[in-house]
């Protein structure tokens, strides 16, 4: 059983609707493809190239760069109490980090404490290998100043920082 009375000619409505568009779109590419359309084409093609190697080259310049992996601590000799500044730590190397004067496994990161016996601050702080670094339990003091250090060692006011800055420079005579 078919159903409806109007269906054969919505069917052929169907089928021009499908059609037309169809034979629309083959006019346009037939007329429309010239000498400027394949420019056109042919420059966004070149400049997606172009813009995938900068990005790649950016990207690889980037995964190049050693300062992207160096990670520059100030670590601290346990031996010999030497400190490192700015020390490079070889990709994929773990603590303690081999010291390169003695050859010894014994560099650690420390922490800075800025402040003096005195209660003042320091411009150089004195560096403190904390003991839950080194597995030990208990606080860490500092030898210089005896106040507890702890992991991101808070500087002391920053009144007493520019004091200690001030004190520091030279004098004019
Ligand atoms: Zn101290």
């Amino acid at each position: 059983m078919t159903k409806g009375v109007g269906s054969p000619a919505r069917q052929s409505n169907l089928m021009e609707d499908l059609e037309q568009p169809a034979a629309k779109k083959r006019e346009a590419s037939g007329s429309k493809i010239s000498g400027k359309a394949i420019f056109s084409i042919a420059a966004s093609v070149i400049s997606v190239i172009v813009l995938s190697f900068a990005i790649w080259s950016m990207y690889s310049n980037y995964m190049n760069d050693p300062r992207r992996a160096a990670w520059t601590p100030t670590l601290k000799d346990v031996e010999t109490g030497e400190v490192f500044e700015q020390f490079s730590v070889a990709r994929g190397s773990n603590m303690p980090y081999r010291n390169p004067k003695t050859g010894k496994n014994n560099l650690y990161p420390v922490e800075a404490c800025y402040w003096t016996k005195e209660g003042k601050a320091k411009m150089t702080p004195t560096y403190v290998i904390l003991n839950s670094t080194l597995g030990k339990p208990g606080k860490t003091t500092c030898p210089d100043c005896g106040r507890t250090v702890v992991m991101y060692n808070p500087r002391p006011p920053e009144a007493l920082m520019k004091a200690a800055w001030e004190s520091e420079q030279p004098k004019n005579k």
